[in-house]
């Protein structure tokens, strides 16, 4: 498309991205969309990215699905060299509608009549919309007849929810991100807002330059540390050792909340005693960070008047990764640095419609609003809601839906714009599991590495070709419009869901997208005062919003907490460590994660023009020295394995690693690097350990 062309209208949405939740507008020409402006969001106030800005044309990408696809009969499913997109004719025939929707009737209904529900599962998407993961989450519940429900939540903040619900009460953030502006401390550990939720770290270097200071905690150094007054570059498994120490400071010289300890928490006698051994002195060796420092940031922390805590997946993705958000949890109680503006904890979310996803019940031991399945109270309020019986066991994660697929006790999946063909860790297993299943329908945009997989692929609809509500890492829920039409047979997700579901003898008759969003506010009592006509109008509502009129509560725990007593858990956690250490045959430490460019597992960002020239190759960042000693110039090729796969990618030069680390993005198809990642899980949140195992590496 042509950016300088006049558009023939113009229709405000938010960004398909990140979970900062930037308002946007599209302007379209012809069912075009030809450039794509900031708009004045509470989020971005005009703001955008380089993804935001310019990662819109892969909707109109020439491998867009346009057809519903069925496997041609005999065409053998390969984990190992999976399909290209020259060959999907050969493997797949095109079909209509009809045909494909009758086909996944009969399969899924077959296999549940022979196997019982819990033979099948599904993974929705945290790109969807709040009602699409909403009608997914009920359709596995009253239509499989299972909890085997989960989307990549499970593989981003899941430690971090398990520990927030623990400590207090509710998984989402405190305060949001911009109240860093009125923060006097800024603490991110384990995140790079630069590159992961860019317009966010720009209200974060604002802030520092109005005065804030701001301690950037991190294995890798970040783009954010140039701007921090302390940067604590630790080893990548020491999170617990390091958090402990500055608990240990500000308990030892009592610059500890007495008040707000009594009045609002539980547990700090444990916490204190546990923590009592973890001086600086005994944990510097652990964590690689000098006493002092130890004892120069807890004392920032604690001192000042407003702190707030951000963190990422560098917290989240471990085998500790509950321990580690407890561990800060227990930093803003004890400090009291929880309840006001410019304090709290927020977790940074990841996609852009992670929170919502969660909120309205895709993950498989909660219900919608974080009801737990298997509370008798919750179950008997969604059978009457929803009119069916519930299974009372908690479901099956992504990790655990993959090991009983290859245990046998798994046969079918509807997954819906998820692709655990990359994304998940240990892929080599994870695609044989796939491949595995009797039965595998795919609903998608394009035809990812999950969908060569499938035996039906459904084509979808991309974000900006519908309507829905969607939920930023601040609780603020917004409305994303549809800007364009779908290519070709594309159908809008909702349609496709709810399509299957009468197809399994559900009598679903949801009109339109406001009717899902009206039976949410009747499920989730947060939401409740969130009507859809307020959301057309502002665009943006932050909840808990109780009632009709109801402003939303941008802070929360001001009073109290949502737990049994009001009060907040302190949980002490002791330092374990990764799961796979490094050795004489794997020396190096891998740590995966994103790049500014591209998203995730890169299906939609790779087939996005302008970012796919800025970043089109893989590539492996190693710190100078480490390829001065391998005798690797940047550029070389270079093979990177551990004891689960193996891959070929392009080595580059990045002093920001520390020696002995290897930082690895995972959107990358063609090196994708979750072959070599540690299934492994954290027992809590049950996510992998993406951030940490062993592996060796050699020059082609
Ligand atoms: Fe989109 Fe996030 Fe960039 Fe904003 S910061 S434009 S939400 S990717």
């Amino acid at each position: 498309p042509n950016a300088h062309q006049q558009a023939d209208k113009t229709i405000d949405s938010v960004c398909p991205y990140c979970g900062v939740g930037c308002q946007l507008t599209y302007h379209v020409k012809d069912n075009t969309i030809l450039r794509v402006e900031g708009q004045n969001g509470p989020a971005n106030a005009g703001r955008l990215c380089v993804k935001g800005r310019y990662g819109f044309d892969y909707v109109h990408h020439e491998q867009r699905l346009t057809h519903p696809l069925i496997r041609r009969e005999g065409v053998p499913k390969n984990p190992v060299d999976l399909l290209n997109t020259e060959q999907v004719h050969t493997a797949f025939r095109q079909a209509s509608w009809e045909e494909a929707l009758a086909l996944v009737a009969s399969k899924l209904k077959q296999i549940k009549t022979t196997h019982g529900g819990n033979a099948l599962a599904g993974f929705g998407s945290a790109k969807g919309s709040n009602e699409e993961a909403y009608l997914f989450q009920k359709l596995v519940r009253t239509g499989f007849g299972t909890n085997n429900v989960d989307h990549c939540t499970r593989l981003c903040h899941a430690s971090s929810v398990a520990a927030l619900l623990e400590g207090i009460g509710s998984g989402a953030v405190s305060n949001p991100l911009m109240d860093v502006d009125q923060a006097e401390v800024i603490f991110v550990i384990g995140a790079n807002p630069t590159v992961n939720h860019p317009v966010g770290a720009t209200w974060i270097k604002n802030a520092v330059k109005k005065g804030a200071k701001l301690i950037v905690a991190d294995p890798r150094r970040s783009d954010l540390a140039r701007h921090a007054t302390h940067f604590l570059q630790f080893k990548a498994d020491s999170d617990v050792a390091l958090l402990n120490a500055l608990l240990h400071v500000i308990i030892d010289e009592n610059l500890i909340n007495t008040e707000f300890i009594k009045t609002r928490t539980e547990g700090f006698d444990a916490l204190k005693a546990n923590v009592a051994t973890c001086t600086p002195e005994a944990m510097a060796p652990i964590c690689g960070i000098p006493a002092s420092e130890l004892r120069a940031v807890a004392r920032l922390y604690a001192k000042s008047k407003s702190a707030m805590i951000l963190w990422g997946m560098g917290i989240s993705q471990h085998t500790h990764g509950t321990d580690n958000a407890r561990c800060l949890i227990s930093l803003a109680l004890i400090t009291g640095q929880i309840g006001r503006p410019g304090t709290g904890l927020h977790p940074l979310r990841g996609q852009n419609n992670v929170q919502g996803a969660s909120d309205a019940g895709l993950i498989p031991m909660m219900y919608p609003d974080y009801q737990p399945v298997g509370n008798t109270e919750a179950q008997r309020r969604f059978e009457t809601l929803w009119n069916t019986p519930l299974s009372s066991t908690p479901g099956l994660t992504v990790v655990e839906t993959m090991q009983a697929i290859l245990a046998g006790t798994v046969k079918g999946m509807y997954i819906l714009g998820e692709n655990p063909a990359m994304s998940d860790p240990d892929l080599n297993h994870a695609r044989k599991a796939l491949a595995a299943l009797d039965f595998l329908v795919v609903q998608d945009i394009f035809l990812t590495e999950t969908a060569t997989l499938a035996d039906v692929v459904l084509p979808a609809s991309a974000f900006p070709e519908k309507t829905g509500t969607f939920t930023n890492t601040d609780r603020l829920v917004q409305l994303g419009q549809q800007a364009i039409d779908p290519p070709g047979l594309a159908r809008q997700d909702l349609w496709i869901i709810q399509s299957i579901a009468q197809g399994l003898g559900l009598s679903w008759n949801y009109q339109t997208v406001e009717d899902v969003f009206d039976e949410m506010r009747r499920a989730m009592h947060s939401i409740e005062g969130i009507t859809w006509q307020r959301l057309q109008r502002e665009h943006a509502v932050v909840y808990p919003c109780l009632h009709e009129g109801d402003a939303g509560q941008a802070v929360v725990f001001t009073e109290e907490f949502p737990t049994h007593s009001g009060k907040a858990r302190l949980v002490p956690a002791q330092y374990r460590g990764a799961a796979e250490k490094p050795d004489v045959e794997f020396p190096f430490v891998l740590i995966t994660g994103r790049q500014l460019e591209h998203w995730h597992t890169g299906s939609m960002t790779r087939r996005a023009s302008v970012l796919d020239a800025i970043e089109p190759e893989p590539t492996a960042l190693f710190n100078p020295s480490d390829l001065n000693s391998l005798n690797i110039q940047p550029g070389d090729k270079v093979s990177l394995r551990s004891r689960r796969g193996e891959i070929t990618i392009f080595a580059r030069a990045d002093s920001c690693t520390p020696q002995g680390n290897v930082f690895v993005p995972f959107c990358y198809a063609e090196a994708a690097i979750n072959k070599l990642t540690h299934a492994a899980l954290d027992p809590h949140g049950k996510i992998p350990e993406f951030k940490y195992c062993a592996i060796a590496v050699h020059k082609n």
